[in-house]
């Protein structure tokens, strides 16, 4: 057993927290841990006589509630893991602006401190700087503005109609507005700057953020408590109410239901929605029609992969705001090679700065070259179509135009369907081009072709053997 007058106390409640974050994040699923971790910040950290005790500042109470009675073990074990035996955990939480907090306390009536067993003292503490917390209710990520965010052909549409909407919530014919694309390409970063300016900027009088995660706990935790009248307050009464990664919302018919409820009265009443997810609205499985006609009602935008020229400027602004001095040629290469997630791009930049400071080197490009390798070695991104056709060529021995050509010689095709399968996983291009490059071929040919690979593979030996040389061909080409 560890004896706390000997355990190494962190310097820091920021380093204390960062190290329980370091313990849960291999305990809890991804989403999850973006959803009710992240957003949590260490206040601060007070050593006495009986044990360190940190203090964290939660959103919101209703996400304190959910957190201690999904994962309040899980946090006991990490603080006693991270502070020793007697480490302590207490909450704070955000304020709330005063015309939402009416509507939003009872929804979140047991305290804290009733469910983790009265072994923590629960200070709700309200503190007026908290601007940013103003009538969200969840938290919104001060960076996420429309300044920081870099503004080019791939995304200009949907900026622009997110600064109209800020500007003029509820008064713009983009509503709902919903924003859809990949992973990593700035759709969170977007719809948390029309929060933010509609808070800076006072636009409107309530704005809520919330993840479609969040809002269906929240749903579920009031019908379970008695608390939809105050759970239908709060949502029915925003001027601005935006909604991140709806596509979770698949499944789940209760929750859809609400929403729609919600939806409607908002949309009657001329106030704003916006709505991102992963995908078309008419792409997301298990979400009920009704649902799915309203998503289209207003704008839909999808955010592309940044283009080369958007990519460096994205990296310039970063590394000027992180004040790290690179080269060109350095950003340059990270622009041209990390192609298909901004999320990545800014990983890369901070691996180099780390493995700079690390060494007391600059980076140079050969040096950027071995850092990437082993970034972009193990993800699926960074190849071109036109590669791509090169190796499967190159390695069952077929020219490449034979392969985006029209012949339908066994080999030919066989070769061409390979090439398909890979650019699928590997270029990041949707099915369309890649049908487009090999001769033409339209979007289901690319399917079919792809989905006849993969029962190859299942049933045949011989292909899966090509397929796995190819793709080791492919993966040291990026590595190298
Ligand atoms: P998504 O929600 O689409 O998965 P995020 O909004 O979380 O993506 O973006 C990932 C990261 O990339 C964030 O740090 C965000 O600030 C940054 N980012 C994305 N697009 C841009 C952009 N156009 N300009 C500046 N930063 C961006
Ligand atoms: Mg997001």
């Amino acid at each position: 057993m560890k004896d706390s007058s000997t355990h190494s106390l962190p310097a820091s409640p920021d380093l204390a927290w960062a190290r329980c974050l370091h313990e849960i994040r291999p305990e809890v699923e991804t989403q999850r841990f973006k959803t009710w971790f992240e957003p949590i910040k260490a206040e601060s950290l007070e050593v006495g006589q009986n044990g360190a005790w940190l203090t964290l500042r939660l959103p919101s109470r209703f996400h304190g509630d959910w957190l201690v009675t999904q994962y309040g073990r899980l946090l006991e074990r990490v603080v006693s893991v991270v502070l020793g035996d007697s480490g302590r955990v207490t909450y704070t939480y955000e304020a709330i602006q005063p015309r939402i907090e009416s509507s939003v306390a009872p929804v979140t009536a047991p305290s804290v401190d009733r469910l983790i067993g009265g072994r923590e003292a629960v200070k709700a503490h309200v503190s007026s700087e908290r601007r940013r917390a103003v009538a969200t209710g969840a938290s919104l990520h001060p960076k996420y503005t429309f300044e920081r965010f870099v503004v080019g052909d791939c995304n200009r549409l949907c900026a622009s109609a997110a600064r109209a909407i800020a500007e003029n919530p509820g008064a713009t014919s983009f509503n709902p507005f919903f924003v859809y694309g990949g992973v990593g390409l700035g759709k969170t970063h977007l719809i948390q700057a029309v929060a933010n300016h509609v808070v800076d900027e006072k636009t409107a009088s309530s704005v809520h953020y919330v993840s479609s995660e969040q809002f269906t706990a929240s749903f579920v935790w009031s019908v379970r408590n008695n608390k939809m009248g105050a759970f239908s307050n709060l949502y029915r009464n925003l001027d601005v109410l935006i909604v991140d990664d709806v596509q979770f919302l698949s499944g789940k018919r209760k929750t859809q239901d609400e929403f729609f409820h919600v939806f409607n009265s908002l949309h009657q009443a001329g106030k704003q929605i916006v709505l991102s997810a992963d995908r078309p609205p008419t792409e997301i499985d298990g979400i009920d029609e009704y649902l799915i006609s309203r998503f289209q009602w207003g704008m839909l935008a999808d955010m592309q992969m940044p283009d080369a020229k958007t990519r460096m400027a994205i990296l310039e602004q970063s590394a000027k705001e992180q004040g790290i001095d690179m080269s060109v040629d350095v950003l340059r290469f990270i622009a041209d090679n990390v192609k298909n997630n901004v999320r990545q791009l800014e990983g890369a930049l901070t691996k180099m700065l780390a493995v700079a400071q690390l060494n007391a080197v600059p980076v140079d490009v050969p040096l950027a070259q071995r850092i990437l390798s082993d970034m972009l070695g193990s993800s699926k991104q960074g190849h071109s179509i036109d590669f791509i056709a090169d190796v499967v060529s190159a390695h069952i021995g077929i020219p490449t135009t034979e392969l985006r050509d029209r012949s339908r010689r066994r080999p030919i095709v066989f070769g061409r369907h390979v090439a398909m399968y890979f650019a699928k996983q590997l270029s990041g291009k949707p099915l369309t081009s890649i049908g487009r490059f090999f001769g033409g071929r339209d979007h289901s040919t690319v399917l079919h072709a792809i989905s006849s690979i993969e029962q190859q593979i299942e049933y045949d030996r011989e292909v899966r053997q090509t397929v796995d040389a190819i793709r080791r061909k492919l993966q040291t080409a990026s590595a190298g």
